[in-house]
C-alpha cells in the first residue's frame, strides 16, 4: 500500500508527486468548478486540503462526500495558493469507503458542549480535541515506559483481581461469580465465598503497591502500568471508578530519592510533551486553556517546593483564607487547601511530606515522634494531589505493631510481612494518576474528558 499518513506528508511534502491519502471528511466547499475538502487521517491535528476539479467527479460521489464520510485520495501533492495550508492535493481519483449520513450524525457543527462529546464517546475521537487529548495521551504512556526502561526499572504486571481487601486506598468493587439471587451463606450468617471462583472473597485492585514491592525486593526497581478501580462515590471532576495508574517501587531508596524521582519523572514528562506533541499543545492552548503552555514551562523549569504537612498546617491557619473545611494538625487536606499552597502561597508546585500517621497508609516508615509518616504528595497547580507516595516501613515490628493498631487482617497479609522478615531492605515508592497527569498535559477541566470511555458512579456506557 501506498497510502502516507497525513502527518508525514505536511511534515516533510513531496511536492510534484502523485500521493494517496485516506481518512475521514471534515469540511467541504464548493466554489465555482472547484470542491474543497479538508480531510483529516486522526495522524495530526491538521487537515490535508483537497481540491477537486468537478469536471472530473461524478454528481452523486460528490454528494456523498459530506462531513464525517471516509474516502481515499490518490492526486498531485502541490503548493497551495490559498491561505492556512503551504500544500494540497490535485484530485485525479478519490473513492468512498463509507458515507455518513448526515441528518443523524451527530457532529455536524462546532462548539459542543463537553457534556454533549461525552454522551457520544464513540464518535468524539473525531473531534480536534479529543483526538489532540488522545494522542497526548498515547506519547505520555509511551514516554513514561521509555524514561523508566532508559534508567534500568523493569515493568512489573500486578494483578487486577487481588486477594486482598486491606491495600487502603479506597472503597473496593467485589469480584464473583455467585448466583447473586442465590447466594450461599455461611454458618454465622455471612456470605459463603467457599462457594466463589476462587474460593474466597476478591476484588479489583485499587492499587499495584503492596504486591510491586514484592517484585522490588528482587528486582530492585519495578514500576507498574496498570488500571485501578475505587468504588468511591465521589462526583469529583478529578474521580474516576476506573483509572491508571503509574507505581514506581525502589528498594534501597528513601524519601528524598523517591521526591528527587517524582519531580524529575514529571519534568522528563512535561519536556518530552513539548517537544513531541507541539500541534496538539498548541491547539489546545488556543481553544481550551490559554495558559497551558506558560504552566508546562514553569513547572518544567522551577524546582518544587518541599515541605513538611507540620508547617504547611501553620501556613494554611495563618491566612486570612475563609476555608470551606477548617484545618487543623491531624486532618487531611482538602483541594482548596491544597490548591492555596500552591496556586496562592508559593505559586509553585509543592511536595508535602511526614503527614500524621492516622491519615496515612498502614505501609507508611513511622518516624521517630511517634506521630508522623515518611509521606509525600505531589501538589500540582490545577489539579491539587497528583502523586502519593512514601518510604515504607521496613521493619517487621513497627509494620506488625501498626497492623494490629488499625485492627488489619494479619492473615490476609502474611506475604506481605515476609518481605520484612526475609531480608528486608529501606524501599520507597509513589502513584501518579495517570489522568490526573493528563489533565495537566491537556488544560481539560474535567478526568472524564481525558479518558476515552470514562467510568463514573452511575455510568458506564461503550
Ligand atoms: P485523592 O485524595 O485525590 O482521592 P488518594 O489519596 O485517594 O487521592 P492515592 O491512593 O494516593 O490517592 O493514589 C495515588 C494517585 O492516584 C493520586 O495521587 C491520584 O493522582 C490518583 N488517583 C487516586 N484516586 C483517583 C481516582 N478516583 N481517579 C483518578 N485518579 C485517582
Ligand atoms: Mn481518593
Amino acid at each position: 500500500m501506498k497510502r502516507i499518513r497525513i502527518k508525514n506528508l505536511l511534515t516533510s511534502p513531496v511536492v510534484g508527486e502523485v500521493v494517496e491519502v485516506k481518512g475521514w471528511v471534515r469540511t467541504k466547499r464548493e466554489i465555482k468548478n472547484v470542491a474543497f475538502v479538508s480531510l483529516n487521517d486522526g495522524s495530526t491535528i491538521n487537515n490535508i486540503q483537497i481540491v477537486i476539479d468537478l469536471n472530473t467527479i461524478s454528481a452523486e460521489l460528490l454528494r456523498d462526500i459530506t462531513t464525517g464520510a471516509s474516502i481515499g485520495v490518490t492526486g498531485k501533492l502541490v503548493e497551495s495558493q490559498g491561505q492556512g495550508q503551504s500544500v494540497e492535493i490535485q484530485a485525479s481519483e478519490v473513492i468512498l469507503y463509507g458515507k455518513c449520513d448526515s441528518e443523524t450524525y451527530p457532529l455536524q457543527k462546532k462548539g459542543h458542549s463537553m457534556e454533549f462529546l461525552r454522551d457520544i464517546a464513540h464518535l468524539r475521537f473525531r473531534t480536534n480535541t479529543f483526538g489532540a487529548v488522545f494522542r497526548i495521551r498515547h506519547a505520555m504512556a509511551f514516554a513514561i515506559h521509555k524514561y523508566f526502561n532508559d534508567r534500568g526499572f523493569f515493568y512489573l504486571h500486578t494483578p487486577i483481581i487481588t486477594g486482598s481487601d486491606c491495600e487502603g486506598a479506597g472503597e473496593m468493587f467485589h469480584v464473583t461469580t455467585m448466583n447473586l439471587n442465590n447466594i450461599p451463606m455461611g454458618e454465622n450468617g455471612g456470605i459463603d465465598y467457599s462457594a466463589d471462583f476462587f474460593g474466597k472473597e476478591t476484588n479489583l485492585t485499587v492499587s499495584g503497591q503492596l504486591e510491586g514491592e514484592l517484585g522490588a525486593m528482587a528486582l530492585g526497581e519495578i514500576y507498574t502500568f496498570g488500571p485501578t478501580f475505587r468504588a468511591e462515590n465521589s462526583n469529583t471532576p478529578r474521580h474516576l471508578a476506573e483509572f491508571w495508574m503509574i507505581e514506581p517501587e525502589m528498594a534501597f531508596w528513601d524519601l528524598n530519592d523517591n521526591m528527587d524521582l517524582a519531580e524529575d519523572f514529571l519534568k522528563y514528562l512535561i519536556s518530552y510533551a513539548l517537544e513531541n506533541c507541539h500541534d496538539d499543545l498548541e491547539f489546545l492552548n488556543k481553544m481550551i486553556d490559554k495558559e497551558l503552555l506558560s504552566r508546562l514551562r514553569f513547572v518544567q523549569e522551577n524546582s518544587f517546593v518541599r515541605l513538611p504537612y507540620t508547617e504547611a498546617i501553620t501556613i494554611l491557619e495563618a491566612s486570612e483564607w475563609t476555608w470551606e473545611y477548617p484545618v487543623y494538625w491531624g486532618r487531611d487536606l482538602q483541594a482548596e487547601h491544597e490548591r492555596f499552597l500552591v496556586e496562592t502561597h508559593f505559586r509553585r508546585p509543592v511536595i508535602l511530606t511526614d503527614y500524621p500517621k492516622e491519615i496515612k497508609a498502614f505501609y507508611m516508615k513511622q518516624n521517630d515522634d511517634g506521630k508522623t509518616v515518611r509521606a509525600m504528595d505531589v501538589l500540582f497547580p490545577g489539579i491539587g494531589e497528583i502523586i502519593g507516595g512514601s518510604q515504607r516501613e521496613e521493619s517487621y515490628d513497627k509494620l506488625a505493631a501498626r497492623i494490629d493498631e488499625l485492627k488489619l487482617p494479619m492473615k490476609d497479609l502474611w506475604w506481605y510481612l515476609d518481605t520484612r522478615r526475609y531480608g528486608t531492605v529501606p524501599h520507597s515508592g509513589f502513584g501518579l494518576g495517570f489522568e490526573r497527569l493528563i489533565l495537566f498535559m491537556t488544560g481539560m477541566s474535567n478526568i472524564r474528558d481525558v479518558i476515552p470511555f470514562p467510568r463514573t458512579p452511575g455510568k458506564a456506557e461503550f
